[in-house]
């Protein structure tokens, strides 16, 4: 681990202030913002993050999660995925969230991980880890070892020739369906940005993952009031039942009205290269009888646009039975409510 200055920051303005006032700020990369440090610190210890400034944001004021005048929810950056797994609105009014972040990692790491820190989760594939291979997100220009290479956990959706890297975080998956907005503060002030529009395809620039500029800070998450009598759920399939990321998973939120679909919203995990919005499958379910048909109808529209790697074809399949499987089950838990 090569050596790096560490300061602690007192309010949201000073931490942005300090890694704007950085040697290296206008390289962006080099300032690092730390929380819980699950990814960060694994990362540096790889060699793979090497800031030189860690600014550390413990001690900011942003670990409440509080109601918002319309209904919704407000979840501070530094709110532990533990504490809002277990918050008391969570798993009443967005237990899908709750439920997605139970699935990920361990009670340890959920314990310092926090919300903040999720949303910008680096992908596994284990060459962006590994110095020694070709990998245009961890150096640009180098190259794609996954796609010649092992790439079984790796993107079926929004996949470019420089980068098929899947978003590992469950978290993320929930958010998506959730709406949620995304509250950010950096030196030029604060701005809100959807969910839908945080996350950027890799394309020729893998290692962009997010619109946040150097030194930007995300600050909140909030989620919009939950829909009325709709339910919803998280279904995550992987390699083995703990302590692993997703091969595929799904989030929905589905509102049954006299028997059929008034209002749905799906998302996939481990399958996109973003926390991928299932819109098409939406839409076909909207006005549909709740069905099994018409789970299966939708589970066929989601995986409709997959482009699969060499390994991974079996995630069409999986990621297809992971929808309609979840549909199946808010749909049980709308009619026994
Ligand atoms: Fe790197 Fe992306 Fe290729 Fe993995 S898939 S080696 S992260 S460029």
């Amino acid at each position: 681990m090569q050596n790096f200055t560490f300061t602690r920051a007192g309010s949201a303005e000073q931490a942005v202030r300090l890694a704007a006032a950085s040697p290296t700020a206008q390289q962006g990369a080099q300032v690092r913002f730390i929380a819980g440090g699950t990814t960060l610190t694994d990362l540096m210890k790889l060699g793979v993050e090497h800031p030189s400034q860690v600014v550390d944001i413990n001690r900011l004021p942003l670990m409440d999660v509080t109601d918002t005048a319309e209904g919704g929810l407000r979840i501070g950056a530094l709110v532990r995925n533990s504490d809002l797994a277990w918050h008391p609105r969570v798993t009443s009014e967005y237990p899908v969230l709750s439920q997605a972040l139970l699935s990920g990692a361990s009670a340890q790491l959920r314990n310092m991980a926090t919300t903040g820190g999720n949303l910008l989760q680096r992908t596994r594939c284990m060459y962006f880890r590994d110095n020694l291979s070709a990998c245009n997100k961890r150096e640009p220009g180098s190259g794609c070892a996954a796609i010649e290479g092992t790439n079984r956990n790796l993107a079926v959706f929004g996949t470019s020739e420089h980068c098929i890297a899947s978003n590992p975080s469950d978290m993320n998956v929930a958010l998506t369906t959730l709406q949620a907005q995304i509250h950010i503060q950096g030196s030029t002030g604060e701005r809100t940005v959807p969910i839908s529009d945080f996350f950027l395809l890799p394309g020729n620039t893998p290692h962009v993952e997010t619109v946040l500029n150097p030194g930007d800070l995300i600050t909140a998450v909030t989620l919009p009031a939950p829909v009325k009598n709709a339910h919803s759920a998280y279904l995550k399939l992987r390699d083995r039942a703990s302590y692993e990321f997703a091969l595929a998973s799904a989030a929905i939120v589905l509102k049954i009205e006299d028997g059929r679909v008034a209002d749905v919203r799906i998302s996939l995990g481990g399958v996109g290269t973003k926390p991928w919005r299932a819109t098409e499958a939406e839409q076909v379910l909207l006005g549909r009888p709740a069905t099994a048909a018409s789970w299966q109808l939708a589970a066929e529209a989601a995986v409709r646009d997959a482009k699969p790697q060499s390994e991974n074809g079996f995630k069409v399949e999986l990621a297809k039975r992971c929808v309609a499987h979840c549909l199946t089950t808010v749909a049980l838990t709308a009619q026994t409510a």
